[in-house]
């Protein structure tokens, strides 16, 4: 089974306190694009503009992701920069500029309209909604967002929340949307406010699903020692999430979250080794499945009494 994604497509500047590097490949669906094709067939909906380099419009075609729905138009490409403080956890945006992206409205290839699976990766919520009409009766919505939607364009949000499956959110996102101190109490009230599940991101601590009374799941991160550069970790969490749940489920029950959530966690922990997608251009099976494993281990517990 297929996902569609879609997403910004962007050329990054990346500064971290050792390390500073310029037109890298990012932009959200690129991230998620390429996390969810490790585990289904990826349908790609986005816009770059004609400065972008064509080897990655031939690398998305060898990793099998359909570009039919990736637009090229004249200018340049959407551009992000970003700076991350000595702990990679707090990061300042330093410079956006929009460029093409600006009047993206993308109509999509008729063969896009039936996927079963659709994952909103993160845009404006106008725009994610403006794409979510377009299909026809998807069977699972994931939908990601950020605090700038949450402050900015917050009725837009709340229009598209009773329609999408499982929302992904980081932390403080999760506190400000629903001004609660408790996540827990947070990943609850985000729920009545339309998805059936939450995924809530706590970057190095692990992350929170959210589903009915009885259904609540934790998991850890992966213990890494090296991390270079985490920009795109919540998208690479997202898209790993997605795909996992395209490719191997049809109808999507708790414990296939859960699952997903710890592949998602898998794919964005090795995301964060490298700068950009370098390091997950061409992971192997193994690897994941290795990593997968390990989760599987941290989280085993069994004492003698
Ligand atoms: P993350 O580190 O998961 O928050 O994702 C960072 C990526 O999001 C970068 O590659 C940026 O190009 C992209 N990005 C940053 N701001 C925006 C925005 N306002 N809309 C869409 N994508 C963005």
């Amino acid at each position: 089974m297929s996902v569609l994604v879609v997403g910004s497509i962007a050329l990054d500047t990346v500064k971290t306190p050792v390390e500073e590097h310029a037109d890298l490949l990012g932009g959200s669906a690129s991230y998620a694009a390429l996390a969810a094709s490790y585990f289904s067939q990826v349908r790609l909906v986005g816009i770059v503009g004609d400065d972008f380099p064509e080897s990655e419009f031939e690398f998305w075609k060898s990793r099998k992701i359909d570009i039919d729905g990736v637009e090229r138009a004249k200018g340049k490409t959407f551009r992000w920069s970003g700076e991350y403080a000595w702990d990679l956890n707090t990061r300042e945006t330093r410079s956006v500029a929009l460029n093409v992206f600006e009047t993206f409205k993308p109509t999509l290839p008729q063969s896009y309209r039936q996927t079963d699976f659709v994952l909103l990766a993160n845009i404006a919520p106008a725009l994610q909604s403006h794409v979510l009409k377009q299909m026809e009766k998807p069977r699972f919505v994931v939908a990601d967002t950020m605090d700038l939607w949450i402050e900015t364009t917050r009725a837009d949000l709340d229009a598209l929340l009773p329609h999408v499956d499982l929302l992904i959110l980081n932390d403080s996102e999760a506190r400000e949307m629903t001004k609660e101190t408790s996540l827990i109490k947070a990943g609850r009230k985000i729920r009545s406010l339309g998805p059936k599940y939450v995924a809530i991101k706590k970057g190095e601590h692990g992350a929170l699903l959210f589903g009915d009374e009885n259904e609540f799941f934790s998991c850890g991160a992966y213990p890494l020692e090296d991390i270079h550069d985490p920009t795109g970790a919540g998208d690479t969490f997202a898209g790993g999430m997605a795909g996992y749940l395209a490719g191997t489920t049809k109808n999507v029950h708790f414990n296939d979250l859960r699952k997903a959530m710890i592949y998602g966690s898998v794919l964005a922990s090795f995301c964060v080794e490298k700068f950009s997608l370098e390091r997950l251009r061409d992971l192997s099976i193994e690897e994941i499945e290795k990593r997968y494993e390990m989760f599987k281990l941290m989280s085993q517990f069994e004492f003698a009494t």
